[in-house]
């Protein structure tokens, strides 16, 4: 199910039914999904079959691994950045496009930083990758990804405007109000050819891999995340699983492998 490994790769995004809250009459339980996760139903040909199947399964099965130097190199632009604005009380150029930055503010973990939407019953929960402070007061909430900005990232960003429009939605509800913009911002490797025949980089241990930046700004939207958890609510409070899409090559290859061509 491709979808539905796209929104296994949402990590701790599950959503799971909780029974602490009382059900009203339309809504058998309440929720608890992440901001990554409800990004995932912003995508144009978001699959409910998909989505009611990942948040119902108590863990997927065939899940590979997420590369552990993706995190590592995740964290390590973000030392970067920290590092410098605690020595310079500045942003490093690179990240001007941003704002006048003044500080950098720990992102806030999950479990602190997340709202219950009373009309759906969801709690919408997440940890942003980070939060700066401008020189007014205000806060520019950021997304790193290290990839290229190409055209398949493009195809994904309703997803990435929906997770941090999510952030933003539980930032402006907690402690970092107000939030005067949202941001993406790819970190890609210089692996041309003149970086290849430069002997800087190599080194006596092994070689230097340089990246460079580019910043994507993201609207502030607030009308995009409610309209999403009542897209989650209506698709979860299915009894069973809704149907596919009618043209996923996905569902018929299963379809074939179990017999049900046809059928
Ligand atoms: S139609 Fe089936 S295989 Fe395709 S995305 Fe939906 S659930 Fe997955």
């Amino acid at each position: 199910l491709r979808q539905r490994e796209n929104f296994a790769k949402l990590g701790s995004a599950m959503v799971r039914p909780k029974k602490s809250r009382p059900s009203g009459p339309a809504q058998s339980s309440s929720l608890t999904i992440s901001a990554k996760t409800l990004g995932g139903l912003a995508m144009p040909r978001v699959c409910p079959r998909c989505f009611w199947l990942t948040m119902k399964a108590e863990g997927l099965p065939y899940q590979m691994p997420f590369p552990g130097i993706f995190s590592t190199l995740d964290s390590y632009g973000k030392r970067l950045v920290t590092g410098w604005l605690a020595r310079h009380g500045s942003a490093p150029e690179w990240l001007a496009a941003l704002g006048e930055i003044s500080r950098s503010i720990p992102p806030p973990h999950y479990s602190k930083f997340f709202v219950l939407d009373e009309a759906t019953s969801i709690v919408l929960r997440g940890t942003p990758d980070a939060v700066f402070q401008l020189r007014d007061g205000s806060y520019i909430i950021v997304d790193y990804k290290t990839a290229k900005f190409t055209a398949h990232q493009d195809e994904l960003f309703p997803m990435y405007e929906a997770q941090l429009n999510a952030y933003a939605h539980i930032g402006e509800r907690t402690n970092i109000k107000p939030v005067s913009g949202l941001a993406l911002v790819y970190t890609e490797p210089v692996a041309d050819d003149a970086t290849t025949q430069d002997e800087a980089n190599l080194t006596e241990n092994g070689f230097r891999l340089g990246f460079s930046a580019h910043i994507v700004p993201v609207e502030i939207k607030p009308r995009l995340v409610p309209s999403l958890l009542r897209k989650a609510r209506t698709i979860l409070d299915f009894p069973k699983p809704p149907l596919g899409l009618p043209d996923c090559e996905d569902c018929a290859a299963l379809a074939e492998l179990f017999g049900l061509a046809g059928s």
